[in-house]
């Protein structure tokens, strides 16, 4: 991972910021460390897929320059919204992507699921600090975007609590001396659950997250544990790891957010409550350390972690998506976009729980594996397992045979 370039570690200097998916869970973290310290981080972009009344709250409280909204459809009622606070308005993905675009020091990448690549992209392009929370862009087009942060000189700040903590403990200096990766995870709302009993989850039930208060899309991964399958795709593209060398172990604490394990037998931790405010916090003062509100471990309090093996017969979606990243460039990005449309239809009430993983699987046995070319080469197998998708969502019983 990237050292700080020097003229990076200017004291407590002004670092200007845009949040795309301000409005999101990470979003709305971010803007509570941002807003405790106006004055040190004064905001360029603000952008939101739907939500205009918090976006424009947003956007006058912290004085932001340009608010985006995505949907193209609520332009006239974020104008409304904005009227005599001299912040410009703006809607549709092109706006998206040029609110990443414009000048600003650091660039939190927050939108859910692969809409947020081409932002995210402009943000690498243009050499910024990206403050990475969105895995699925990554899981998408991973190869062709660390390219583009080799050549850009942009500098990837992994958010996701696991990968924050890997960064934390990662030192690159020795690479020959790491041996492996753990990713810990809680094991989320279904760890105890039977298959029968998953069989019969609802919506609900699955995003009521144990340890973690996060997006509704996240939340279902987490249950399903595509959410750990997805990163350890997004680890082994960010550290430069295979497969064989990143493990996932169950931690139903979320204490300890991952480990590096050196040749030594060392390893090293991050451990911390589970509040994302610790990681965003983390790479919003990068390299520096910010004080924030997050709330403390308190060893006076009986604090016990527990550890155990994942159980690949009821969690499927681990193996799936270390086969996808083992087996060529193409498959990851087909992966992520039948899970994005697998996880909708559940959330809609048009799948059941355990169709989701067997949809994921239908359209990665379907879909060609090819390398990948070109972000417009990602554009069309994103459409195409899209599609696929939508089709064995529609036929789920004689998709999941
Ligand atoms: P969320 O659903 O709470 O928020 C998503 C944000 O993206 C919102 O601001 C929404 O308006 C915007 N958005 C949604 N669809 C969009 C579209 N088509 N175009 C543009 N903007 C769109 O999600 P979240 O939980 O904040 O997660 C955001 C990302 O961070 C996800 O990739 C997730 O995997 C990752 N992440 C989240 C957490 C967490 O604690 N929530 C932890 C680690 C990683
Ligand atoms: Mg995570």
């Amino acid at each position: 991972m990237a050292e700080p370039p020097s003229a990076l570690d200017a004291g407590d200097a002004p670092r200007s910021v845009t949040i795309l998916g301000a409005t999101g869970s990470v979003g709305q973290s971010t803007i509570d460390l941002v807003a405790a310290a106006p004055e040190r981080f004064p905001v360029v972009a603000l952008t939101a897929q739907s939500n205009v009344a918090l976006l424009a709250r947003d956007a006058r409280r912290l004085g932001a320059e340009v608010a985006v909204i995505g949907d193209p459809a609520r332009y006239q009622d974020l104008k409304a919204a904005l009227f005599g606070s001299g912040i410009a308005a703006a809607a549709g993905p092109d706006a998206l992507t040029e609110a990443a675009a414009r000048p600003s020091d650091w660039v939190m990448s927050a939108i859910v699921g692969a809409a947020g690549l081409r932002p995210t992209m402009a943000a690498v392009d243009r050499g910024a600090l990206v403050a990475f929370a969105n895995k699925e862009c990554l899981v998408s087009a991973g190869p062709l975007m660390m390219d583009r942060v080799r050549r850009s000189g942009a500098v990837l700040l992994p958010v996701d609590s696991e990968h924050n903590a890997v960064f934390q403990v990662f030192d690159d200096r020795q690479r020959s001396s790491i041996e492996r990766i753990i990713l810990t995870a809680s094991g989320g709302p279904f760890r105890q659950s039977s298959i029968d009993e998953m069989a019969k989850a609802t919506a609900a039930q699955a995003v009521d997250h144990p340890t973690w208060s996060m997006g509704a899309k996240i939340s279902v991964d987490s249950a399903t544990m595509m959410n750990k399958g997805l990163e350890v795709i997004e680890a082994a593209y960010l550290f430069d790891m295979t497969d064989d060398r990143i493990s996932v172990v169950i931690h139903p604490q979320s204490i300890i957010h991952s480990l590096v394990e050196y040749t030594d037998g060392s390893m090293l931790a991050q451990l911390g409550s589970p509040d994302m405010r610790v990681p965003i916090g983390h790479v919003l003062g990068w390299p520096r350390r910010l004080t924030t509100a997050a709330r403390r471990l308190d060893f006076e309090d009986v604090l016990s972690l527990e550890f155990e093996p994942p159980d690949l017969d009821r969690f499927p979606a681990l193996a799936a998506c270390r086969q996808a990243l083992r087996s060529g460039e193409s498959l990851p990005t087909t992966l992520n976009a039948a899970n994005e449309v697998a996880v909708a239809a559940f959330l809609e009430g048009r799948l059941g729980f355990l169709d989701i993983v067997r949809v994921v699987n239908e359209v990665c046995g379907t879909m060609p594996v090819a390398s990948l070319e070109s972000l417009d080469h990602v554009y069309e197998l994103d459409r195409a397992a899209r599609e696929e998708a939508g089709r064995c969502v529609e036929q789920a019983s004689s998709c999941t045979g």
